[in-house]
């Protein structure tokens, strides 16, 4: 088994998956926003909210783990990507933190199978090539080095990002 058996690219909805974990794009209030992280507090109800306000926000680049409420998944990791401001503020190396603490947790609590949206691709402005390289080069580490996880899903929210996810895959 390579590490690329342990990946799956998906398209559509993450609210809609069945896995240990979803990962949500979250800002630094972990407040709710707009969204990948609107559709995660709707999917979630209002019992989410109430949880992350107990949590005092996140750092750029790191992650927090709540329940999945009224989700099929059993948790959601929140974590929080950088704001693209032009590729030399430590955005690559903040985003590749989203992803490393991200699995951290996810190991922590023994999970096997987690989807990632593509994190800081919307609002946040990342450029959808380099935010991908990062997310596979992180995805392969962590599965080389055998954590808990044996399902890792990229949700893509449309068949252009699906197709760049299944391209980087391919040449990773
Ligand atoms: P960020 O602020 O980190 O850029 P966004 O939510 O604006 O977060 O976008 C992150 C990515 O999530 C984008 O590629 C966007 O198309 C995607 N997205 C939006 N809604 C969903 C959803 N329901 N499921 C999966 N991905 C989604």
């Amino acid at each position: 088994m390579t590490w690329k058996e342990h990946v799956e690219i998906v398209e559509g909805d993450i609210t809609a998956l069945d896995v240990d974990a979803i990962v949500n794009a979250a800002n630094e209030t972990l407040l709710g926003g707009g969204g990948v992280d609107g559709a995660i507090h709707r999917a979630a109800g209002p019992g989410l909210l109430a949880q992350c306000r107990a949590l005092d926000g996140c750092l750029t680049g790191q992650a927090k783990i709540t329940d999945g409420h009224d989700l099929k998944a059993r948790y959601v990791i929140h974590t929080v990507g950088p704001i693209w401001r032009g590729g030399s503020h430590g955005e690559a190396a903040l985003l590749a933190s989203c992803y490393q603490t991200s699995l951290a947790l996810a190991d922590a609590h023994r999970l096997r199978s987690i989807a990632f949206p593509a994190i800081s691709t919307g609002v946040y402005g990342y450029p959808w090539e380099g935010a991908t390289r990062v997310a596979m080069t992180e995805a392969g580490a962590y599965l080389k080095a055998e954590g808990s996880i044996e399902r890792l899903i990229f949700c893509c929210f449309g068949r252009p990002m699906f197709d760049l996810y299944q391209r980087t895959l391919a040449a990773a």
